[in-house]
């Protein structure tokens, strides 16, 4: 099964990515990831995403279509796929139709977590993941039941990333809006589009989602 999660900067995408990947054994694509993992090595590329990604825009649709082209060529992903941040533009979208038909595969659900823009700004700046496993926190929203330890594997480091700041997401956002959403339009009218409440409790949200994928 292979699923698209939409939605802006701090919609939840990432963490009910995570719920969904465990749940349905199949695997979180995050090109957010992705790119800073390019950026935290020092490629070419990352060296060039990183002033994009710092500026809160989109870096170029070319270097993120063969990313995910190449991606989902790996055999981890036989079991399908839950993309976290891709597609992002109208090209992005008509690129990942014309490579899945390619390589014989399909987009299962497409699924909308539908929020408030202004909920995004405290959610951003109050995000932060373990160092170790990645685990996603919320200084307020989602904490770890024992203070300053990881739940998932006991890691006591913690970071924060560079653009989760007001400014770079007030940025973001806008990108969203003007680049992004028109993709919910092109979704909406060639497959299946389920939107779900991104403003409930994340294990409301979670629950949601299961009800459509499974
Ligand atoms: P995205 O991947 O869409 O940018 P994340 O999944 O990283 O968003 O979530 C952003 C922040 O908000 C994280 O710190 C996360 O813990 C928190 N969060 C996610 N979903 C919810 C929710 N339903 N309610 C409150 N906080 C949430
Ligand atoms: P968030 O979910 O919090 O918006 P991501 O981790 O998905 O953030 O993405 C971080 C940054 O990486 C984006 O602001 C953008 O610069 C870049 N990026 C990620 N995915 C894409 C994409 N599909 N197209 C263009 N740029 C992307
Ligand atoms: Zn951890």
């Amino acid at each position: 099964m292979n699923v698209i999660l939409l939605g802006p900067p701090g919609a939840g995408k990432g963490t009910q990515a995570k719920l969904l990947q465990e749940l349905c054994s199949i695997l979180q694509l995050s090109t957010g990831d992705m790119l800073r993992a390019e950026v935290a090595a020092g490629s070419v590329l990352g060296k060039r995403a990183k002033e994009v990604m710092d500026a809160g825009q989109l870096v170029s649709d070319d270097v993120l279509i063969g990313m995910i082209s190449n991606r989902i060529d790996q055999p981890d992903c036989v079991n399908g796929f839950i993309l976290d941040g891709f597609p992002r533009t109208t090209p992005q979208a008509e690129a990942l139709d014309q490579m899945l038909d390619v390589k014989g595969l399909k987009i299962d659900h497409v699924i909308e977590l539908s929020v408030d823009d202004e909920a995004m700004i405290k959610r951003i700046t109050g995000r932060y993941t373990c160092s170790k496993c990645g685990a996603g926190y919320h200084d307020e929203f989602q904490t770890p039941s024992v203070d300053g330890i990881c739940d998932k594997c006991g890691g006591n480091k913690f970071s924060r990333r560079e653009d989760d700041n007001e400014t770079t997401v007030r940025s973001r956002l806008r990108a969203y809006h003007e680049q992004t959403a028109p993709i919910i339009a092109y979704y909406r009218d060639n497959d299946s589009l389920d939107i779900v409440d991104g403003m409930a409790d994340i294990e409301q949200v979670a629950k949601q989602l299961a009800e459509i994928v499974v």
